[in-house]
């Protein structure tokens, strides 16, 4: 389709057209049936898309296998019995359609010599091929909408004009004075050659015709031939005796980039039977060429053009637009290719061989070019395709470039010999299908009222009749009264006077004259009649629009009313949204504040929130104190309850050992009145209340300047060796877990005991930790100690068991003499001790410092101090000075016997918080801690370091004293 534009023609979108959607090459495939002499078939249609090739026998016996049964799938198959008609519905009917909505197409037929292209094509008569039947259809379809001849021009670059009536006249005048070319026939008159070529049944037309535009048809025919392009419909004055070989033609690409053949025939027809004869009239010229230039029609491609030009009608829907840019020109090509065989197979020699290369050489670049294609679209290359490489395919480039229908029809005779080359014939054809073009795209039509040309058909209808209705049309056609009387006006008769007294010329003439007026009179008549007519015609149809007017009035005036509605309408509207617009702002504030009401209460819950974390957190700390202080009073409780029962003890004792003495007192008393002896008879008693007593005297005053406020306990006071031999029970206490003061004590003893005594011995656990009372180190150190009590003398098992005192299974105590040089001290302290760097310190002269004690130590010294740090109940470090005497025992073994403990509290400056040591000390812990409150009950012990064992440093802690073996 190309769309005209006067000066500048718009460029045809034909490199990018403005439609994405492509379709590929519609390929079809058409067998005809075998010949008469032929008798092998090499072609079997599998279905209506499918065909099968069967290679022949011979050559099958010959290649020895090498041709297979092959398969070949196409749009459709057309099998033998395929009619002509049934082949143009398929296959060229499409086309036309789109021919007559402004689309291109292109059909041609492929194939070798004799399997049917020019059968397909063209047909035969009484069998129609695809060009008859598609000149039918199309003349079918527009000729009633058929603009005058002329009125549409073609110009010499492949453009369309359009010409006014006068001009289109004035050129048929021209034609008609210069040439014979008979007029449209009025009836079909077809040429012999083409006679039934299409029955009358069998005529179609296409849908959708545009009835508001004028068409016009031109054919061209061109041959293809050697790479020359020659017209066929080119009227040459042919010499029958010396003929001169046809012109070749050049190929232009126009404006739109479509090519064309510079200076080719274009005929306008009018009717199917004109196309047919101007068809004829080239093929006969075909045949004269072929005979002049010696050539076969098998060996030539001819094209036959069909151009549709259509332009819209004008308002009146009277004439063609006076418009260039309004002109659409579509064209279907129709092309019989050569016959696709190979050279070879023609045998040609010479000239007729070069031909022949020339005629493939073309097919070939058809190919080629197909493959290009394929080959850019498959793999979206850009190679160029090799069009302008023969005319053929130069000519038809834009359809592969640009837009349009392509379609081809694959002929295929199913011969035996023909086999190999319709192999090379489906091979092609199916690359053909792989190939894509752009579909064309739908024309808008012009903005005027559609219908126009059917209102103006019927107002002239009308006029006529009512002009009939009053006497008669005017038109030139039916005899009417004026015809009849211009009929009837008389000739005038010879005029030539013969004489003066010609009496007859003269006469006749007036008569004739006279005659002549009265009929001229007459038809005054008549014509005034006949304008009066038209004059109330007109008058009656000024009536009728006049009303028409009144109507359209009342109509324009119920549209105003009902605008006047809408407007009301509209501004109701826009009150309502104005108003909605409201709510909405107020809505969106009322939305905000919401939200800051919300952030506020947020706020304020989390607020309270953590109030009530922080008074829940109080309230346990509260708890927890007052647990604490419960601690702290049971454990001062239990101190005092069991304080006053020693106390008590002890002033019981006392009172039986005065009472005892008075007894003895007495006795003696008795004895010396009734004359007994009683020197001899010293008790055991009074010698250790003896020993009791100076121990008591240098325990009193405390060696240790008590300089602290420390609580120092009562025990200086209490006679040791009472409570040694009186001694209370082992504590359950201070067998118990959690008595670390002891452990720990042991385990310095331990350390001071030399390694070889001792078996599986552990090393020392961290010091620090050992200080602060970790309790899982100490129970397990506890354990090891009553582990290794095993071993128990039977006299320590007595004491045990009796709780008496049955003898003493050692010496008796020794203690160093006061006047050998003052006390000294074994000033013991564990290297575990913290330094509190109190401003206030023990300070002990004439001491000995250990860390551990040791035999040498203890041997120079009478009096023993340890230094000895624990965790109070309220998570203080507490110092107790545990002082004792020292004893030589019989074994030659020092023992100590602890007589006093100075308790003294300070504030541990390495732990940061009460709060947190509180909560570090499991409750374990604080009952452990409790036990050792009364500590001071349980230092009233003698230990007696025990050498030489053999099992090893063990402490008995029978009667509290440890033994060293002899
Ligand atoms: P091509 O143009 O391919 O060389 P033609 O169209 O000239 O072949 O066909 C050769 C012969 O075969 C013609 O006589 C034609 O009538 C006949 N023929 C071809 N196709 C058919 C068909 N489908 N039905 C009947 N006859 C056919
Ligand atoms: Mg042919």
């Amino acid at each position: 389709m190309i769309r005209q534009a006067k000066g500048k023609t718009p460029r045809r979108p034909a490199k990018k057209p403005s439609n994405n959607q492509k379709d590929p090459v519609g390929v079809y495939c058409r067998v005809r049936p075998l010949g008469a002499e032929d008798e092998e078939c090499c072609i079997e249609v599998i279905s209506n898309t499918t065909i099968q090739l069967h290679a022949p026998d011979g050559l099958k016996a010959n290649r020895n296998g090498e041709f297979k049964e092959t398969q070949y799938s196409f749009k459709k198959v057309f099998g033998i019995k395929t009619t002509q008609g049934e082949l143009f519905e398929d296959v060229a009917k499409p086309l036309v359609e789109d021919l007559i909505h402004c689309k291109n197409g292109l059909l041609f037929t492929y194939g070798v010599t004799g399997s049917g292209k020019t059968y397909t094509m063209t047909g035969s008569p009484g069998q129609g091929g695809l060009l008859p039947r598609s000149l039918d259809m199309i003349f079918n379809s527009i000729s009633p909408y058929q603009a005058k001849r002329y009125v549409f021009k073609p110009d010499d670059k492949n453009g369309m004009e359009v010409q006014n009536q006068v001009d289109a006249l004035l050129d048929r005048q021209k034609r008609d004075s210069q040439t014979t070319v008979p007029k449209t026939p009025t009836t079909r008159r077809i040429d012999p050659e083409f006679a039934d070529m299409i029955s009358q049944e069998e005529a179609c037309k296409a849908d959708g015709v545009d009835e508001d535009s004028s068409y016009s048809v031109f054919v061209s025919y061109i041959e293809i031939y050697n790479n020359y392009i020659y017209d066929l419909l080119e009227e040459t004055h042919i010499d029958p005796i010396k003929p001169k070989p046809p012109q070749s033609k050049i190929l232009r690409e126009d404006q739109n980039h479509n090519m064309y053949v510079a200076g080719c025939t274009e005929v306008e027809v009018k009717s199917t039977e004109e196309a047919f004869e101007v068809f004829w009239r080239g093929q006969k010229k075909r045949r004269i060429a072929n005979t002049q230039l010696n050539c076969e029609s098998s060996r030539s491609h001819s094209v036959f053009i069909i151009k549709l030009a259509q332009a819209p009608l004008d308002a009146d829907g009277d004439n063609v637009l006076q418009d260039k840019n309004q002109v659409n020109v579509s064209q279907l090509c129709l092309v019989d290719l050569a016959g696709s065989e190979r050279t070879s197979r023609t045998r040609a020699e010479g000239s007729r061989l070069r031909e022949a290369g020339n005629i493939n050489q073309s097919l070939m670049t058809l190919r080629t070019c197909i493959e290009v294609l394929r080959e850019n679209q498959m793999c979206g290359t850009n190679k160029m395709v090799p069009y302008r490489d023969s005319k053929v395919t130069h000519l038809f480039k834009n359809y592969f470039d640009g837009e349009g229908k392509v379609r081809m029809v694959v002929c295929v005779n199913p011969k035996a010999d023909d086999y190999e080359e319709t192999l090379l014939v489906m091979r092609f054809a199916e690359m053909t299908q792989e190939v894509e073009v752009a579909r064309p795209v739908d024309r808008p039509i012009c903005g005027f009222a559609a219908g126009r040309r059917q209102r103006n058909q019927a107002f002239k209808e009308e006029l006529t009749r009512r002009l009939e209705e009053r006497g008669g049309p005017l038109d030139g056609e039916s005899p009417t009264v004026l015809n009849q009387l211009l009929q009837s006006f008389p000739p005038l008769p010879p005029c030539e006077i013969s004489g003066p007294n010609d009496d007859v010329t003269l006469p006749r003439l007036i008569e004739a004259l006279e005659k002549r007026h009265k009929i001229r009179q007459m038809m005054i008549e008549e014509y005034n009649k006949t304008a009066n007519m038209l004059k109330s015609v007109l008058q009656e149809q000024d009536s009728n629009l006049l009303s028409k007017e009144n109507f359209i009035q009342e109509q324009r005036g119920k549209l105003g009313e009902k605008d006047k509605t809408l407007q009301n309408q509209k501004n109701e509207i826009d009150r309502l949204e104005k108003k909605s617009k409201m709510l909405e702002y107020k809505i969106d504030i009322l939305q905000k504040t919401t939200n800051i009401y919300e952030e506020d209460k947020r706020s304020l819950q989390h607020e309270l929130e953590s109030r009530e974390q922080r008074l829940q957190r109080e309230m346990s700390e509260k708890r927890r104190m007052e647990a604490r202080m419960q601690g702290i009073v049971t454990d001062s409780k239990l101190k005092w309850e069991k304080e006053c029962e020693r106390r008590v003890n002890a002033k019981q004792l006392e009172m039986q050992n005065k009472l005892w003495v008075k007894d003895e007192k007495l006795k003696q008393l008795k004895a010396i009145v009734t004359e007994g002896k009683t020197e001899n008879r010293q008790p055991q008693r009074p010698s250790r209340e003896k020993d009791k007593v100076p121990a008591k005297r240098s325990a009193s005053p405390s060696p240790v300047p008590s300089t602290y406020n420390g609580s120092q306990s009562s025990l200086s006071s209490l006679e040791p060796i009472y409570n040694f031999s009186q001694t209370v029970r082992p504590d359950p206490h201070f067998l118990r877990p959690g008595s670390v003061s002891v452990a720990s004590c042991i385990s310095e003893w331990e350390q001071g005991v030399p390694q070889s005594r001792r078996q599986g011995s552990q090393s020392p656990p961290d010091c620090r930790k050992r200080a602060q009372g970790l309790p899982d180190s100490l129970s397990r150190r506890r354990g090891r100690c009553w582990a290794r009590d095993v071993p128990v003398q039977p006299a320590e098992v007595d004491l045990e068991e009796t709780g008496h005192w049955t003898g003493p299974p050692v010496r008796p105590l020794h203690r160093r003499s006061h006047s050998a040089g003052g006390e000294r001290w074994v000033d013991h302290k564990p290297t575990t001790n913290v330094d509190l760097d109190t401003v206030l310190q023990p300070n002990i002269p004439n001491s000995i410092k250990v860390n551990a004690p040791n035999e040498k130590a203890l041997s120079k010294c009478d009096k023993y101090v340890l230094t000895h740090q624990e965790l109070a109940s309220d998570g203080e470090i507490q110092t107790k000075l545990i002082k004792g005497e020292v004893f030589k025992t019989r074994g030659g073994g020092q023992a100590v016997q602890f007589t006093d403990i100075e308790t003294l509290k300070q504030e541990n400056p390495l732990a940061p918080s009460r709060k947190r040591r509180s909560s570090e000390t499991g409750p374990d812990c604080e009952s452990n801690e409790g036990d050792w409150t009364d500590v001071q009950t349980r230092c009233s012990v003698a230990m007696e370091m025990r050498a030489g064992s053999n099992l090893g440093p063990g402490y008995q802690h029978h009667g509290y004293q440890k033994r060293r073996k002899p």
